[in-house]
C-alpha cells in the first residue's frame, strides 16, 4: 500500500450549505489525514488555471464562475491510496449517478454544483498540490 497525497477542494455549494465538517468527517473516518488546508476565495485567474485541462469544454465558463461564487476549502489529503480513496468517497461527477453514501450523493445538487473536487491521477495530484501549496 502506497501512502499518497491528493488535492481536495470543498466547493462553494458545500461551504455555503455549512457541511465542511460533515465532509471532513468522511475523510477522517476513512483514514485520510488533512495535511494542508486553507479556506479561500479563488480569483478568476486561479480557477481558470486550476481547471486549464477543461478550457475547451462547453461548460468551462460556468465551471469557473461557480468556483469563484464563494469561498472554498483547498486541502491536501494524505493516506493509503489517497487518490483513489478520495475519488471513491466523492462519488460520480454527476450526483444523480453517484453511489449511495458518497459525498456527492449526499451533499450535491447538480453536475455543476457537485460539492467536491479530487485529483484523478498521480500526475494530476502532483500538479494540483503544487498549484496551491508549492512543493
Ligand atoms: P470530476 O473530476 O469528477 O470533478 O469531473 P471532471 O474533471 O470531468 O469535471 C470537472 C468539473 O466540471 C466537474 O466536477 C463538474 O463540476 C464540471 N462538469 C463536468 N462535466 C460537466 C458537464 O457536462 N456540465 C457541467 N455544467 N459541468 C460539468
Ligand atoms: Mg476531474
Amino acid at each position: 500500500m502506497a501512502i499518497e497525497r491528493t488535492l481536495s477542494i470543498i466547493k462553494p455549494d458545500a461551504v455555503a450549505k455549512n457541511v465542511i465538517g460533515q465532509i471532513e468527517s468522511r475523510f477522517e473516518n476513512a483514514g485520510l489525514k488533512i495535511a494542508e488546508m486553507q479556506l479561500k476565495q479563488l480569483s478568476k485567474e486561479e480557477a481558470e488555471g486550476f481547471y486549464a485541462e477543461h478550457k475547451e469544454r462547453p461548460f468551462f465558463a460556468d465551471l469557473v464562475s461557480f468556483m469563484i461564487s464563494g469561498p472554498v476549502v483547498v486541502q491536501v489529503l494524505e493516506g493509503e491510496n489517497a487518490i483513489l480513496a478520495n475519488r471513491d468517497l466523492m462519488g460520480a461527477t454527476n450526483p444523480k449517478e453517484a453511489a449511495a453514501g458518497t459525498i456527492r450523493a449526499d451533499f450535491a445538487e447538480s453536475i455543476d454544483a457537485n460539492a467536491v473536487h479530487g485529483s484523478d491521477s498521480a500526475a494530476s495530484a502532483a500538479r494540483e498540490i503544487a498549484y496551491f501549496f508549492g512543493k
